[in-house]
């Protein structure tokens, strides 16, 4: 008898992939073998669970599925096609909504489409939902999502003017989908916002982050000014008037201007957070990371914690400084 255990087997992607998924089941009959030739006899009925048990063999699309697949494409048009993949299920296809933004709506057709609906998904901040019926087609996906877009052209407007016009710190790379986006005011000051989809030019959720007295005045003008909202003008032109501020652009500022590091990590970005506590001493303003600051005074014997809030002194200036509990991920 050989001793197969600490033998390894190594193969071709192909047959790993066709493994996925049964690497205990192997190794258990390696160690259990008596010798090469019955561990590849086990091997081959392994295999052979493996394959059957595979989804895609199981639904292998019958020949009109193809025939059908090219009429629908003729039909839409070629040039709509971004990419398919090689098993001729899954299409990226493209759109241009009317202000000339490309999307792109990626369709998994079933095996038995048309019959069964087609799975559907994009880049967007509302659910894809899409009618259905056995007669419909790739058109009919197509032109659905068409219609789509255009119900969000001016939720994407308002934010393509922010986009363009201010800096935005967050989110790094805003995607389509993306509803918030953190402008910034002054060094170490930004505003948040939240977009709504179906009102995009109406008031949004605001959050004013900064040190206290840079804050609060700005708080109060938002207060005060609320009622000066014009739901006809866009958000930034909404923001400018009621805070009685002009946002730093990348035509008058460096972005670097505005993302100071961590006064603890010395880092910009952790993970994908940015610095967005600071102190609140008008002569220290350092900022730091939520998490960073957080660690650093509960690991300080002078520190007292209430509840999830820290309360402990500013590493750089000694000044009373309070921080939450980190509530995203470290
Ligand atoms: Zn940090
Ligand atoms: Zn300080």
């Amino acid at each position: 008898m050989m001793d197969l255990s600490r033998f390894r087997l190594h193969c071709c992607w192909q047959l790993k992939q066709l493994l996925c998924g049964y690497e205990h089941i192997v190794k258990q009959r390696l160690h259990h073998s008596p010798d090469l030739v019955s561990f590849v006899l086990e091997l081959k009925t392994v295999l052979e669970v493996a394959l059957k048990c595979r989804p895609e063999c199981r639904s292998i699309p019958p020949p009109q599925y193809y025939s059908q697949l090219i009429i629908e494409m003729e039909d839409l048009g070629w040039d709509k096609l971004v990419s398919i993949d090689t098993e001729f299920r899954t299409l990226r296809l493209r759109a241009e909504d009317s202000s000339g933004r490309q999307h792109v709506v990626t369709v998994k057709l079933k095996p038995k489409h048309p019959v069964e609906a087609p799975w559907c998904s994009a880049d967007l901040p509302v659910p894809l939902a899409m009618t259905w019926t056995p007669q419909s087609s790739l058109g009919h996906v197509h032109t659905q999502f068409l219609l789509l877009l255009e119900s969000l052209a001016e939720f994407w407007a308002v934010l393509d003017e922010i986009d363009e016009k201010t800096w935005v710190l967050e989110p790094e790379k805003p995607s389509r989908a993306d509803t918030m986006r953190r402008i910034a005011i002054a060094n170490n000051v930004s505003i948040k916002v939240e977009v709504d989809t179906r009102h995009p030019k109406m008031l949004p959720e605001c959050c004013l982050l900064g040190a206290e007295h840079v804050v609060t005045p700005l708080r109060n003008k938002l207060n005060a000014n609320m009622h000066l909202w014009n739901p006809d003008c866009s958000i930034l032109q909404n923001l400018r008037d009621v805070l009685e501020i002009e946002f730093p652009s990348p035509a008058t500022h460096e972005k670097s201007s505005f993302s100071a590091e961590c006064g603890i990590c010395y880092a910009y970005r952790l993970e994908s957070a940015i610095p967005d506590q600071v102190c609140n001493d008008p002569r220290c303003g350092q900022p730091f990371h939520q998490a960073c600051l957080y660690e650093w005074l509960r690991g300080l014997p002078s520190s007292r914690q209430s509840f999830n809030i820290v309360f402990g002194e500013c590493p750089y200036c000694s000044k009373p400084i309070t921080v939450k509990m980190s509530t995203q991920k470290p």
